[in-house]
């Protein structure tokens, strides 16, 4: 079989009722406009950290409401805060605020 540079996964079902949602809820508690975002990408598109390393604030979102928490901290650590995201989000998210959330929330010990 030729090698594509890529290769078909074993399926990953993610239970969204049961998943770890503290770092979720306590960001919307604190910034409900992260409720808004519609993962459109626009934020990755611009994000200054990703030209060099995997961050995406659209991704992040996700593993929040996946509870895959191990991730976002790998990823919210290259933020450099620089709010340009912000600025292309056509849902008005508070980006910045909700990625300072996470850090907060990531020394917490929330269950
Ligand atoms: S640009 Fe805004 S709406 Fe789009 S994925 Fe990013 S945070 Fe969500
Ligand atoms: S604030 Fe963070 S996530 Fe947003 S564009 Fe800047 S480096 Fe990227």
């Amino acid at each position: 079989m030729p090698d594509f540079g890529f290769s078909i996964q074993s399926s990953q079902p993610i239970d969204l009722d049961k998943t770890y949602r503290a770092v979720y809820n306590f960001v919307k508690e604190k910034e409900p406009s992260i409720q808004r975002c519609i993962y459109c990408g626009a934020c990755g598109a611009t994000c200054t950290a990703a030209n060099f390393s995997q961050m995406s604030l659209r991704k992040v979102n996700l593993l929040l409401l996946r509870g895959q928490i191990a991730e976002v901290r790998q990823l919210v650590e290259h933020c450099l805060l620089c709010g340009k995201c912000m600025l292309v989000c056509p849902r008005n998210v508070n980006t910045r605020k909700m990625i300072l959330l996470i850090h907060q929330a990531l020394k917490m010990p929330l269950s």
